[in-house]
């Protein structure tokens, strides 16, 4: 069996029938599966998509105090832009071009660093990675972890149901896991310490960056802009982690064929571009499919891509040594007649 066909835990329900064809797992199932790979006294293996979710109900006291307290046209667009851009961004330049598509290089370190940490820490590595490699080798096939024709809620609790790496992985397959996240500079467990834990990402090391990264933001934000503007940019953290779990329903078609003539080129699969997880975060799904490792995604002049801004950026002063840009490919290929 290949790699990825059992890299990821698969759920209860399973990815496919007897005949091949999806399972299509009720509302009531999805949530029993949720909750049962939640529960860490059940199995401490659960831990890091238990992290996760603590995370964003940690979230939820911020949310509350900008509603109730902080609620002013000031603290609403600052959390408006952090929220929606700088988050959406991020989460482009580094989880998805960086660390599971090498779609660049950083020069050191040093900006690999400061980039990671550029935002809170919400969304771990891992749980990202991996399973997104799992996504476009196949995209809305059975075992397509956030497969949009699973409905709604298979793709929103996905991070939990479908995405977290398999708790049986051999020493090789463990070590292939290893180099899929070499790169990301995530100090991974060796396979004696992932047979204990069930993941490749360690629990100290995840919870000590976790609290950090939070007490230097909120000191910052703090700093700027006292209470308000914190806990108003914590609270939009918390609406972005949750949002963010819609995307991949959308960004499929809602698992129906909604690709336009002229606007979706790739036709593979059921992928869309969208104009707004575009024009906030870089996110042209569509092309993205098309060229899953070009650094820039945004290709028609309409198609602002800010995360592709910011790998340029870092490339005129350094940071980033090297990047894949499919642009003119895509233009020889598909614009030119
Ligand atoms: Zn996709
Ligand atoms: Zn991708």
């Amino acid at each position: 069996m290949a790699f990825l066909d059992h890299v990821l835990q698969p759920p209860a329900y399973g990815w496919q029938d007897t005949q091949g064809e999806l399972v299509r797992p009720n509302v009531r199932t999805i949530l029993k599966e949720f909750f049962g790979r939640l529960n860490v006294w059940r199995d401490r293996k659960n831990w890091l998509a238990f992290v996760s979710w603590v995370k964003v109900f940690c979230l939820i006291p911020f949310f509350l105090l900008f509603v109730f307290q902080f609620f002013s046209w000031w603290t609403l667009l600052a959390a408006f832009v952090y929220g929606m851009i700088i988050m959406g961004t991020h989460g482009t330049v580094w989880h998805h071009r960086y660390c599971t598509h090498g779609a660049y290089r950083f020069s050191n370190g040093f900006w690999r660093f400061v980039t990671r940490q550029l935002t809170l820490n919400i969304i771990p590595e891992e749980i990202y990675v991996i399973s997104h490699h799992v996504h476009h080798a196949k995209s809305d096939q059975p075992g397509d972890p956030y497969n949009a024709e699973g409905g709604f809620w298979y793709c929103f609790l996905a991070d939990v149901n479908h995405q977290p790496i398999a708790k049986d992985l051999s020493e090789d397959d463990y070590k292939r896991v290893t180099r899929l996240m070499a790169h990301t500079g995530v100090k991974g467990n060796t396979y004696r310490q992932y047979q204990h834990w069930g993941s490749f990402a360690r629990p100290l090391a995840t919870i000590a960056t976790w609290v950090l990264n939070w007490a230097f933001w909120y000191a910052i934000f703090y700093l700027a802009g006292g209470h308000a503007l914190a806990c108003s940019l914590f609270a939009a953290a918390g609406v972005w982690a949750v949002g963010v779990r819609t995307f991949n329903y959308d960004g499929h078609g809602h698992g129906k064929d909604i690709q336009r003539e002229g606007i979706d080129y790739n036709r593979a699969d059921r992928s869309v571009n969208q104009l707004w997880p575009g024009l906030v975060a870089g996110e042209w799904h569509n092309n993205h499919h098309l060229y899953p490792k070009s650094a820039r995604s945004g290709f028609k002049f309409y198609q602002l891509d800010m995360a592709w801004i910011y790998i340029r950026l870092l490339h005129r002063v350094g940071a980033v040594s090297h990047y894949r840009d499919d642009k003119q490919n895509f233009i020889n290929k598909y614009l030119t007649p």
